[in-house]
Formats: C-alpha cells, sequence, structure tokens
C-alpha cells in the first residue's frame, strides 16, 4: 500500500526500493517482475456481455478468433436460413439461444483461462 515494499538485488544482494529500475548500491538493472508475472487479464463478464450483444464477439475478446468466428458464421447463417422457413420471431429466438450459448461457452473459456 505503500512504498515501503523492498526487494533484493539480485546482482548484489542489497535490499533497495520494491520499484526501483537500477540497484543504487551496484547500478545493475532490476528485472521487471510486474511485467513478467503478470498476463493480460480477461473479464468473464466482459466476454459474456460481448458474447450477448454479438455471438462470438466474447471469444475474440478472449483470443479465441477462430471459435469466434465461427459461432458467428454458424450464428448468421442459421439465421439467414431460418429466416426462409420461420418468423421473425422464431428466428430472434433462435438467435437468442446462440446468444447464450455463446456467452455460456465464452463463460467457460474465460474460467479455463483463468
Ligand atoms: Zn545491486
Amino acid at each position: 500500500m505503500s512504498g515501503e515494499r523492498t526487494k533484493f538485488c539480485p546482482h548484489c544482494g542489497a535490499m533497495i526500493p520494491y520499484d526501483e529500475t537500477y540497484c543504487p548500491a551496484c547500478g545493475e538493472s532490476q528485472p521487471v517482475l510486474e511485467a513478467v508475472t503478470r498476463r493480460p487479464v480477461k473479464k468473464t463478464w466482459i466476454a459474456v456481455l460481448l458474447s450477448l450483444l454479438v455471438t462470438g464477439l466474447g471469444h475474440l475478446y478472449l483470443g479465441r478468433r477462430r471459435r469466434g468466428l465461427t459461432i458467428f458464421t454458424v450464428t448468421l447463417a442459421v439465421g439467414v436460413v431460418a429466416g426462409l422457413y420461420f418468423t421473425y420471431d422464431q428466428v430472434m429466438f433462435m438467435g437468442l439461444l446462440f446468444a447464450l450459448f455463446s456467452a455460456y461457452d465464452a463463460y467457460l473459456l474465460s474460467r479455463v483461462q483463468g
């Protein structure tokens, strides 16, 4: 919570401020711990929300490009074909089901990926 955190310099072992880029004792550059350990955090709720707006979009957000495009394409294809045989309401209902499926799938993927 404060700037009081410290670490040991891997080069000379001196205790130095955690945020220090260069060791004040030996002058060696410090490894950037945060950048190495921290992965880009994908928010689950964003992936779900995007999937509800546009099927497959949540997958693109999660980096699952192919899967997202597949879901989007299938949704579109089914929607077009269904539009020939079913009423507008029925097609919209199918679209809703696809959106829910897409959102659920994005949710599971997001949880797996962490
Ligand atoms: Zn040092």
